[in-house]
């Protein structure tokens, strides 16, 4: 969703350029005023993925968004309460072939509903969405979304969960109001993974006290993760770091999603803080760099396929990177310098001669536990 003011059509459209660029496929605007929804007319022609107008309180703006030529509306059925209203809205959707989401929120229940039910429960929150719904089918719209949100979590999946059990509609996520980030991001995964996971959910919005953009980022992220959508951006794996680490694998795995994310490369990259292990655990990447004595191992596909100076380690990558983009994997691993997959096993058994096989002393730690608990 948007933060700017809409009636600001040129701050308003760069950032739905920016949000479309970062991977957000449909952009909500608020419609609050007659300048919102004079602003819509010239953003939506203007803009790269469907705009949806948000209304609250006035019907009328639904009625003037939909002029301005939204693709979507969303109504909030807790602060547009008149059925005369509702139905006028609807029926002019209908009209217009426009779908609407009934948006309903926790925060902003319906207070006779919230007193029938004793609150905001997940069958006060479905009960809302079923009471618009019905005015919808009295004028015979059915072309709807709904939506269920609260800022609590568990509110939240339970409402969802009631919600897919009652109506077939499509259902779009959220855990509304969920603060800034790391907070924010944590409990809008919480939610909206632990639904998708069960096959509830139809779109998804991360509502986070950020910039928007970095409410796409985690959208992308969380799908991509999921195997729900197709990566198009750069998948940067890094290992947690240990005491075999042979560089700050932090501040390179920064460096290296830094200038790769610049670059808009669409590979799984990681970066392993040494050789011993490093190629063998990331051998799914695309691409990877793993420290040893000194230098950089870089591998494709579990391959090494060069070995580098330590200081050059993030340059090289994006140079490989870059490589296989241009040329393909295989080509990459085909052409690999003669000798760096014999440096790396060198240097692989080297260190592990120095710093022996257990260099997180496990097996050590493992014989005083059992002397403790002996005794
Ligand atoms: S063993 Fe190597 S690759 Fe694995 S966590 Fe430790 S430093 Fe990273």
């Amino acid at each position: 969703m948007t933060t700017t003011k809409t009636a600001d059509v040129d701050g308003t459209l760069a950032q739905i350029y920016a949000l479309a660029g970062a991977g957000c496929d449909i952009v909500r605007c608020t419609c609050n005023d007659e300048a919102a929804a004079t602003g819509l007319a010239q953003i939506v022609p203007r803009s790269p993925v469907p705009i949806i107008a948000d209304i609250h309180f006035q019907h009328k703006l639904a009625l003037a968004a939909m002029e301005a030529g939204v693709h979507g509306l969303r109504l909030n059925p807790g602060n547009i309460r008149k059925p005369a209203d509702i139905k006028a809205v609807a029926s002019e959707a209908k009209d217009r072939g426009i779908p609407i989401r009934i948006g309903v929120n926790a925060g902003s229940l319906d207070p006779e509903i919230a007193e029938l039910h004793g609150g905001a429960t997940p069958e006060a929150l479905v009960a809302s969405a079923q009471r618009e719904l019905a005015y919808f089918a009295e004028i015979g719209f059915d072309d709807v979304k709904i939506s269920v949100k609260a800022s609590n979590v568990a509110l939240m999946i339970d409402s969802y969960r009631l919600l897919s059990e009652t109506v077939d509609h499509p259902l779009h996520l959220g855990v509304t109001e969920a603060g800034p980030p790391p907070a924010g991001l944590i409990k809008s995964t919480a939610g909206i993974a632990t639904l998708l996971s069960e096959g509830i959910g139809d779109t998804i919005r991360y509502s986070l006290t950020a910039d928007p953009v970095e409410e796409a980022r985690a959208g992308r992220t969380l799908l991509e993760s999921l195997g729900l959508r197709e990566r198009k951006g750069l998948d940067l794996i890094a290992c947690p770091s240990c005491g075999r680490a042979e560089v700050d694998v932090i501040k390179v795995a920064n460096a290296a999603m830094e200038a790769l994310e610049k670059r808009n490369i669409p590979l799984q990259v990681a970066v392993m803080g040494c050789v011993v292990n490093g190629p063998g655990e990331a051998r799914e990447a695309d691409l990877g760099i793993a420290a040893g004595r000194g230098k950089g191992h870089l591998f494709v596909k579990g391959h090494v396929v060069r070995v580098v100076p330590e200081a050059d380690m993030v340059e090289a990558l994006v140079a490989e990177a870059e490589r296989i983009m241009e040329e393909g994997i295989e080509a990459v691993i085909a052409s690999a310098d003669a000798g760096a997959a014999a440096e790396a096993e060198a240097t692989r058994v080297e260190l592990l001669a120095t710093q022996g096989a257990d260099v997180n002393r496990v097996e050590e730690h493992l014989e005083r536990i059992q002397e403790i608990t002996k005794n």
